[in-house]
């Protein structure tokens, strides 16, 4: 086995095409099937002789994610539990168009990826790293995540055709648009897999998503902020930032240790310095941690500094974790107070809540269930 076909460059296909004296179209058929029709196997793949699909079955794996749960409704958040090969779990969350969160018609559906089974940094209030790290995904585990959703949208659609053939359009209508790599785990700690994961949903013969419509999400990773910077891609870049001096981040993210605010804003001018694009600053707001008035005027000079933009966003609450959302009122005040000082702030008046859809949170209800032997059939 050479790999997974989902993880494979066209670029590295063809020399292999080649070499199993094999034309180019080949090639071409191949990745359609994968990235326009979202088929689930080789034998789909009905325009290939049978010796050649016995051939790439034997030299290439073709990994699909297993759909264990799924929670929340059409119009609303959708939440993706999936089994991977080795019986561990990762979540995605859909998030539909809405006009009046994004302002845009030509916004419409967004997921977010997980990157790693867990995660290493221990936020306090995070439920991703509550049971530790397992191990980073593979780059076809992301890239099968935004696949394994559009395969799924297939299947409901063809119920809702009643009977239509899955195969009878030559090329499937796509449902995602928007990548946010937000999920379990810390991308830039996968940093290598995780960028031939994203080159591949981004190639015109792949995922075909514009890299402007990818956002990266770190807890901080200052060295490895600067290497991205220095790819050829236009990723746009959110900084899970949480407090504004560093006794604040200290007090719930570890990784702040490693790298202080100093290093972390200096890796972020860089970066957008060198994009020209406007970087995210995410900012849970938790109840008697940081949300007050102490943060307003270091928050709103980094922003500046960064010429960012901050994301405030209402902290969900986490089973076995203490941490608590402020009020409504104590949430709207800290927006108001950093509008004041001229800072472009939004606050998510949060999609998803009732369903756990901050990250880590079905996954971790799910293992608690399993080892409690309780859980229900897969969705
Ligand atoms: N590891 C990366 C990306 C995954 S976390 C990072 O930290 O940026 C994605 C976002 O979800 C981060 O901003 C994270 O801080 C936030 N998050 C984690 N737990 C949360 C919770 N309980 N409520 C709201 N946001 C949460
Ligand atoms: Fe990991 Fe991000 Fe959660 Fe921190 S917030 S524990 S870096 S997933």
């Amino acid at each position: 086995m050479i790999g997974d076909i989902k993880s494979l460059f066209r670029e590295e296909l063809e020399p292999r095409f080649k070499e199993w004296g094999l034309p180019a179209y080949r090639v071409d058929q191949v990745l359609a099937w994968i990235y326009q029709q979202r088929v689930a196997g080789w034998d789909a793949m009905t325009n290939l002789p049978k010796a050649l699909r016995e051939k790439l079955k034997s030299e290439l794996s073709f990994t699909n994610l297993e759909l264990v749960r799924k929670q929340g409704s059409k119009d609303t958040t959708q939440k993706f539990l999936w089994k991977l090969g080795d019986g561990a779990f990762i979540e995605s969350v859909l998030i539909p168009a809405n006009p009046a969160l994004y302002g845009e018609a030509s916004d419409r559906n967004t997921l977010c990826v997980s990157t790693q089974v867990g995660c290493a940094y221990g936020c306090k209030f995070c439920a991703s790293g509550l049971e530790g790290w397992k191990r980073n995904l593979h780059a076809e585990e992301i890239v099968d995540q935004v696949l394994a959703v559009e395969r799924w949208n297939q299947a409901q659609q063809t119920l809702e055709n009643s009977g239509e053939s899955p195969l009878s359009n030559p090329s499937k209508p796509r449902l995602i648009d928007n990548l946010v790599i937000m999920g379990m785990g810390e991308p830039l700690a996968n940093y290598d897999n995780l960028l031939k994961a994203l080159k591949i949903l981004n190639a015109p013969w792949g995922g075909g998503i514009g890299a402007r419509k990818i956002t990266v999400s770190t807890s901080g990773l200052a060295p490895q902020i600067r290497k991205l910077a220095d790819e050829p891609m236009q990723f746009r870049l959110a900084i899970s930032l949480h407090g504004a001096t560093d006794d604040v981040r200290l007090k719930i993210m570890p990784v702040n240790k490693k790298y202080p605010l100093r290093e972390l804003t200096a890796a972020c001018e860089y970066y957008q310095e060198k994009k020209g694009r406007m970087i995210t600053l995410e900012y849970i707001l938790i109840a008697g941690v940081n949300d007050g008035q102490d943060q307003i005027k270091p928050l709103a000079q980094l922003a500046h500094r960064l010429h960012a933009k901050v994301n405030l966003i209402p902290y969900n609450k986490v089973e076995d974790l203490s941490w608590e959302r402020p009020s409504v009122e104590v949430q709207e005040k800290f927006l108001e107070n950093l509008e004041r000082q001229d800072v472009i702030a939004t606050l998510r008046r949060e999609k998803g809540h009732d369903i756990d859809a901050a990250c880590g949170q079905l996954r971790l209800k799910t293992e608690r269930e399993l080892a409690k032997a309780v859980v229900e059939p897969a969705v």
